[in-house]
């Protein structure tokens, strides 16, 4: 008997060895595999041809489930596997024609540095490994404690590329990384959907029975929310799983665990106490991969395009911008909306779409969404991670068998619309211009319009000094019909010894003055470090004469949902303010209009003259909408309410004036302020 025993025993190891012999054989198979797909795809890659052949692979999949059957193995087992490995091989081919069009040639390949939010072993590194296992570049990895610092790094170039988690398929979108996307400059440059696995993990010793505290990331208390609530202990936040664990470790601490993947239970030397934690088995991340620079993408690798836009604001204006992409047979894969930030009820779309965003195919189609949306940003093209599964049923017939159906490349498929001999000229159009767009835009602040057939009316101090003053003056706007409140915050002055504005605390004071009268306010941002904190804030952001050429700045507020009011330099042509705006519009937003403010000429009877004949011209040659401001072209205050009555005249969408409670004691631009009274009596006479 105990032999018996001994002779079962010594079998078994010996079985064992043989298996472990033929698993290493699997791997060296693959490897070889994988050589062999590498070389395939340079012949591919010299002769121009397709990279999937998917009557081969049909075949090669019937051939091998027919193989499998004659060695008794089971039809779903072979197909499963054998899908994994195409799988793996198409992937693998479609990186390096990535690298072969992407790469400087002659130049050594440097190592990439990755960043990613979390430590070692986090399901965010885990995927970052996976996709760049295929990338075939050496890489480092490098944990950041939050998303935003991923992306400033690579905004900085202290990395080359970032890894981020969108959207997982139990907790959904990831609204953080959304916003970041939508502000940020960098594009998005790759996609790797992983599946993530939730495990409980403790010191060595820990039981389930025992657990007073979980510690988790957000994201991961979401996924296994069911698990959590059956649990019902505390749920701590922690976005460093490494410092956790450390913690964990000092105080000896058996009654707490982290929810992190299996390779982090190695990694940390930690007991797993209870995987499958997750409300659903099938829990995927999808990451993106983001970088400073778009990469261009082989006509032959299906990929993705994805955009970020906010409607017009008008009825109907989601489904006109969707049915562009009907008409013209573009493929949506994802459409996720996003509230706006200091916008309550608004939404921004993020789509996804199939598609190459450099074809002249999508590049129509974006124009064309574009011009029903008031915010659009392409956020990058990338190759998809959908493989569309070549499919043979497991007993061998394959589903196309006898009636094959063409392979039609994907460029092929594009369609031909009515529209396609208008393209030819609104191609290379400038975003601001006619030829772009033939119809006024109109710009809806709060329920006010500005363009189209309204005259809006701007008014308030120059600065915004006191709360007394700005609250003064938001009343007599309201009170006299006034549609929009303004005042200067920063304010940039010609001395640095002038007054320089109050600054945020004088933006807080503005808003609370606007909302009291139920006025949108605006209010003018100097710096690009400002441009975001005062667009949560501001209706409106004004850029100021001294900064219409200040490109980063316009791109900044370009980056931005909130309307932009351009004014024209002082020795600025109407075409450089005209191009200026693009450098708005091309960020995404479409929400801007001029305001002419008066040139330096040899004239020096008024502070500025005011170039009227700007306004048609402006209107001739753009759909932007465009104001007049007289006060700072006139710089005294009796010369301005005949201005504002030309401005009517010549077609401008309205007027900024400045005005203020006590003009003698204004702290900038006092002479040329209205008094109360003055700026009444203007508003009767215009109505
Ligand atoms: C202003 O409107 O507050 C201002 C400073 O105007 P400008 O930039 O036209 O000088
Ligand atoms: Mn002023």
């Amino acid at each position: 008997m105990k032999d018996k025993k001994e002779d079962d025993q010594k079998r078994l190891v010996s079985l064992r060895t043989e298996i472990d012999e033929l698993d290493q054989q699997l791997i060296d198979l693959l490897a070889e595999r994988r050589a062999k797909s590498l070389a395939a795809a340079e012949v591919k890659y010299a002769e121009h041809s397709p990279i999937r052949d998917q009557h081969r692979e049909e075949k090669l999949l019937s051939l091998r489930l027919q193989h499998g059957r004659e060695r008794k193995l089971d039809g779903h087992f072979v197909s499963r596997i054998f899908h994994e490995i195409i799988d793996d091989s198409i992937r693998y081919q479609q990186q390096f024609l990535q690298r072969k069009l992407n790469s400087k040639t002659g130049e050594e390949v440097e190592i990439q540095r990755i960043g990613f939010q979390g430590s070692k072993g986090s399901f965010s590194h885990l995927a970052a490994e996976q996709y760049f296992s295929r990338v075939g570049v050496p890489v480092t990895f490098n944990g950041c404690t939050s998303y935003r610092l991923v992306v400033e790094m690579v905004e900085r170039g202290d990395f080359d590329l970032g890894v981020l988690p969108i959207e997982n398929t139990t907790s959904g979108g990831i609204n953080e990384v959304y916003d970041l996307l939508q502000k940020t400059r960098l594009v998005i440059v790759g996609e790797e959907k992983y599946r993530i696995t939730p495990c409980l993990l403790g010191l060595s010793g820990t039981k389930q029975s025992n657990i007073r505290r979980v510690y988790s990331h957000p994201q991961l208390a979401l996924q296994c929310g069911r698990f959590l609530s059956d649990l019902d202990v505390p749920i701590e936040t922690s976005f460093n799983t490494n410092e956790t664990v450390e913690e964990l470790r000092r105080t000896n601490a058996k009654d707490s665990v982290v929810i992190a993947s299996e390779e982090a239970a190695e990694l940390l030397g930690l007991d797993i106490v209870k995987r499958g934690i997750a409300d659903q088995t099938d829990n995927f991340t999808r990451f993106l991969i983001v970088a400073r620079q778009p990469i261009r993408i082989d006509e032959r690798v299906p990929c993705k395009t994805s955009v970020v836009l906010a409607t017009a604001n008008k009825p109907g204006a989601l489904v006109d911008a969707l049915k562009v992409f009907q008409d013209n047979k573009v493929n949506l894969t994802k459409l996720e909306s996003r509230p706006v930030l200091g916008n309550p009820w608004e939404e921004m779309f993020y789509l996804d779409f199939e598609g190459n965003a450099e074809s002249d195919h999508i590049r129509f189609v974006i124009e064309e969404v574009r011009r029903h949306s008031r915010f659009l940003k392409v956020l990058g093209c990338y190759p998809s991670s959908d493989i569309i599964k070549t499919e043979v049923a497991p007993h061998g017939k394959t589903p196309t068998d006898g009636a094959s159906i063409p392979h039609i490349p994907r460029e092929k498929a594009r369609v031909s619309t009515k529209e396609e001999g208008a393209r030819s000229k609104t191609d290379n159009a400038k975003l601001y211009s006619r030829d772009y767009k033939l119809e006024d835009s109109v710009i809806d602040v709060r329920g006010v319009r500005i363009g189209g057939d309204s005259f809006v009316i701007i008014g308030g101090p120059c600065s915004v000094e006191t709360e007394e003053q700005i609250f003064q003056c938001a009343k007599h706007l309201k009170e006299t019909g006034g549609h929009v409140l303004r005042g200067g915050c920063f304010k940039p002055r010609t001395s640095p010894y002038s007054f320089q504005g109050l600054g945020y605390a004088g933006l807080e004071l503005l808003v609370q003055a606007g909302r009291t009268y139920d006025l949108p306010v605006v209010t003018e941002v100097l710096a690009v470090e400002d441009v975001h904190k005062v667009a949560e804030k501001s209706d409106i952001i004004q850029i100021g004469a001294r900064n219409m050429q200040n490109f980063t700045l316009l791109q900044e507020v370009g980056r931005t949902q909130r309307p932009v009011m351009l004014k024209r330099g002082m020795s600025s042509s109407i075409d450089d303010l005209l191009n200026a705006s693009e450098y708005i519009l091309s960020q995404g937003n479409q929400q801007v209009f001029f305001c002419e403010r008066g040139i330096r000429t040899f004239e020096n009877a008024t502070r500025n003259t005011l170039d009227l004949s700007a306004i048609p011209v402006i209107r001739q040659k753009s759909h932007l909408p465009v104001i007049v401001d007289p006060s700072h072209a006139a710089g005294t205050r009796d010369l301005i309410v005949p201005l504002v009555y030309a401005s009517r005249a010549v077609g401008a969408h309205g007027v900024m004036v400045e005005f203020h409670p006590n003009p003698d004691e204004a702290l900038s631009d006092g002479p040329q302020a209205l008094l109360f009274e003055q700026w009444a009596q203007m508003m009767e006479q215009l109505r």
